[in-house]
């Protein structure tokens, strides 16, 4: 067995997949249904097969095995998936045979990473770090929070990092690093962060990806420094704090986007550990897929200004696009959320966040300051101002619902409020369903899929079945046909289909329960049967055509020869039992 088939057969599916979907099994079935990670969807399409070790979404299509699942997931290469997986399961990978350069540079990239930030981190304890500590303490950062968030000093000197790095990396290396610049002359590298507070930024996994360097002195620009575009920083694909506040999330089904580093730090450190940032940017669709994996609602709390203010619309349209339940916060007294929880503690802060109101009353609240609640028109402006956003929410039953209750709110006739949200529901991808699977194909299909002696019986007797060539599913029963011992994995069969079929194919094994290994025998013996009943008429008058072209085109031996395969066809078919499948 190669190290691929040794891993997948080592790691277990469901719990690979589960740590990143809420599974739910499907009876006592081997499968199991979830929110689809990939796409958006309020009912579940998307299932794990145990059995099979396959996963499937019907509502987006993607599929595949358990590396498949993690490099889709993680945005990863097929190595750096096995080398994850390995990792994560205790797993010696074999050195030489996998490694490709891409994997290699971040391999690379990661480790240097590693090597700043312990570096940073010393700075900043050292004496030199002095003025940084007491810029910490006075935002009120602990000692402790100064640990937990791996936070750090980048020294002054912009020599630092570079002398650490150049011994053991290629200059090619160095320079997509986005921890240090090339000098203009050509003549070397220096540090890209110098004399900055460092965050570190993780990727999902815990792993340091990046930084954002704040300013310590005044004059210094920008405010936030942060890395470049990486071959592992992709900002537009990271959450800070996501791998901290992941499980927190998913606990409290929801989480708490922020604005900034320091917000995250002050918020988690009030004990709402499922405390996210953006940091400073609007939220990309990316993002908000890597929040949906654990929790479909949020909790908006930015910055009060303008910029803030900005930030979260755009934020909260994306993630009413991606259809999830919007609360926002908005903290008295003009206070961001790290100054809200130092100034009212953190048992104010959190009080504060159970009471936040969903998003469209946040919005119906502001149309009521707004518009003139006295009279029916200002009424409808209320409502036609907040219509808008309600109109993006993607579940129609939902929409319906939200319209209704802030209609109800502002004191609008529901009457005048159905016409407005009458329309279809937003796009959402999907599949071709691909034709329907007649009974008998799916069933004999799944049982040959479970028993491996099932296989050997029903195989020589499906090649000469001419029913075969009529089939829907006719091109995974060819490849199985093409296998060479019925001994074969799930997974080699998959692989051998193109996509068409292997949609057909997860199609079959999600539709039927799945069977014991002597239940799918009698199984398969009982379609076939109902196949071979069904089949003769057919089989029998494309014989007999056989045998007139034959006698008419003068090939006698030939028409001999069909002639007795016929006159063997009706005596067995005459001593067949009855099925008691029918189709
Ligand atoms: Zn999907």
């Amino acid at each position: 067995m190669d190290f691929v088939e040794q891993l997948k057969s080592s790691v277990d599916i469901v719990k690979t997949i589960g740590e990143y979907v809420r599974l739910k099994r499907v009876g006592s079935t081997p499968r199991y249904m979830g929110l689809c990670p990939f796409h958006n969807e309020k009912t579940p399409s998307f299932s794990v097969h145990m059995s099979h070790q396959f996963f499937k979404c019907f509502g987006c299509g993607v599929g595949g095995d358990v590396i498949k699942f993690v490099m889709e997931m993680e945005r990863i290469s097929f190595m750096e998936a096995l080398k994850l997986l390995a990792e994560r399961n205790g797993i010696a990978m074999p050195k030489r045979e996998y490694s490709d350069p891409e994997s290699k540079l971040r391999g690379a990239l990661m480790e240097m990473h590693e090597t700043a930030a312990a570096a940073f981190q010393k700075n900043l304890a050292a004496s030199s770090g002095v003025e940084a500590r007491n810029y910490l303490s006075g935002r009120g950062v602990s000692p402790e929070q100064i640990t937990e968030f791996g936070l750090g000093l980048s020294d002054a000197s912009g020599q630092q990092v570079i002398r650490m790095l150049e011994p053991r990396f290629a200059p090619e290396q160095l320079e997509v690093s986005g921890l240090v610049m090339k000098r203009q002359d050509g003549s070397g590298f220096f540090d890209r962060f110098r004399g900055r507070l460092m965050f570190p930024i993780h990727n999902e996994s815990g792993k340091i990806i990046g930084f954002g360097g704040r300013a310590l002195r005044s004059g210094d620009e920008p405010k936030y420094l942060n890395s470049p575009e990486t071959a592992l920083y992709h900002k537009s694909h990271v959450l800070y704090n996501l791998h901290r506040a992941k499980d927190a999330v998913r606990k409290a089904d929801y989480a708490v986007l922020v604005e900034g580093y320091m917000d995250v730090i002050g918020v988690y450190s009030a004990g709402v550990r499922n405390v996210v940032a953006s940091c400073g940017t609007a939220l990309t669709n990316t993002q908000v897929r890597a929040l949906k994996k654990h929790s479909g609602r949020i909790v908006v709390n930015f910055d009060p200004d303008a910029a803030g203010a900005n930030a979260a619309e755009r934020s909260i349209q994306m993630l009413l696009d991606e259809g999830f339940q919007v609360r926002v916060l908005e903290l008295e007294g003009d206070l961001d959320p790290d100054e809200y929880v130092k100034r009212e503690g953190a048992e104010a802060y959190r009080g504060r966040l159970e009471k936040a109101p969903s998003y469209f009353h946040w919005l119906a609240d502001r149309a009521r300051k707004k518009f003139d609640m006295r009279s029916v028109e200002g009424r409808m402006q209320g409502f036609k101002f907040v219509a808008p956003s309600i109109q993006r929410i993607a579940d129609r039953l939902e929409r319906f619902a939200v319209a209704n209750d802030v209609a109800d709110y502002l004191g609008v006739d529901e009457k005048l409020v159905r016409d407005h949200f009458s329309r279809g529901s937003a796009g959402r991808p999907s599949v071709s369903r691909g034709p329907v699977v007649p009974p008998n194909e799916r069933l004999l299909l799944n049982a040959l899929l479970v028993s491996e002696s099932a296989r050997a019986e029903a195989i020589p007797q499906l090649r000469t079945l001419a029913a075969v060539d009529r089939f829907v599913t006719k091109r995974i029963f060819v490849a199985i046909f093409a296998m060479e011992t019925p001994a074969f994995r799930f997974a080699d069969l998959e692989g051998r289909l193109a996509d068409a079929d292997r949609d057909l194919l997860s199609a079959v094994i999600f539709a039927d329960e799945v069977l014991e290994e002597e239940k799918a025998h009698q199984q398969a013996q009982a379609c076939l049967r109902s196949l071979q009943a069904q089949d003769p008429k057919t089989e029998l008058a494309a014989l007999r055509a056989q045998i007139k072209t034959a006698e008419r085109e003068g090939k006698i031996e030939e028409a001999i020869r069909l002639a007795s395969e016929l006159d063997q066809k009706v005596r067995s078919q005459a001593a067949m039992p009855r099925s008691s499948i029918q189709a």
